[in-house]
């Protein structure tokens, strides 16, 4: 038996797993990750569909998944084909159900750089079967992100670049006025599909130009007004 505040539990209960905020030592907790899938034209081209004819769809990475603060990813085990994907993180500090376009921003607590790190080859297999992602996807230390910054800060970012470099090298691309649902249309969809809750995070999709990381790679992901996040694969 293990002991917390009285309470006994038959296991030790898991950590709370929290993002730091910027300019600050209050945390963020975080209670669920959500993710959007093929969210800028040109990456739903890139891997093979009509970004017209799709409305955004959603899949789940545990919050033990998130490094915050990350400076290293360990490559993950099973796969071979490891794929880096560079997204804006945005943080709710409110929730609700059937959220209002209008009223989105109204939830939103910060932003913050994160990395949806997918094991492409067993993502891949996956979408051939018809089965969920989960294993492509929601792997341990599969989501590095960086410090949150608040909205009152900075704002909701709209436009503004968003590119990840690989050694130097440029290899994704792009604007934040290029997703295809805004933030705020992605937190009114979601919130019709789930309740959202304070603590939920939301990977909000990745540019064109994902492609495979090796052990040794030092990726620099950057968001303009956001932040930066700078991790060697490991
Ligand atoms: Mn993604």
């Amino acid at each position: 038996m293990t002991s917390m505040s009285g309470t006994p539990f038959v296991c030790p209960p898991p950590s709370l797993s929290t993002l730091s905020v910027d300019g600050t030592d209050a945390r963020f907790p975080v209670r669920r990750v959500y993710c959007v899938g093929r969210n800028y034209a040109a990456h739903a081209v890139e891997m093979g569909h009509d970004p017209d004819q799709e409305p955004p769809f959603f899949f789940q990475k545990n919050p033990d998944n998130l490094i915050a603060d990350a400076t290293h990813f360990p490559y993950p085990k099973a796969s071979k084909d490891v794929h880096h994907e560079v997204e804006l993180l945005v943080a709710l500090q409110t929730g609700g159900d059937d959220i209002a376009v209008e009223n989105a921003f109204e939830c939103v607590f910060g932003y913050g750089v994160a990395l949806d790190m997918t094991r492409r080859d067993l993502q891949g297999q996956m979408k051939q079967m018809g089965r969920p992602w989960e294993v492509g996807k929601a792997f341990e230390m599969s989501a590095p992100a960086g410090p949150l910054v608040p909205s009152t800060q900075i704002g909701h970012p709209s436009a503004g670049e968003i590119w990840l470099k690989v050694n130097d090298d440029m290899r994704q691309s792009g604007d934040l006025n290029q997703m295809l649902w805004k933030t705020s249309e992605v937190i009114s969809i979601l919130s019709g599909l789930f309740t959202l809750q304070p603590g939920d995070v939301i990977l909000t999709g990745t540019p064109a130009g994902v492609g495979p990381v090796v052990r040794g790679d030092r990726l620099h992901a950057h968001v303009e007004g956001v932040g930066d996040l700078q991790i060697t694969v490991t």
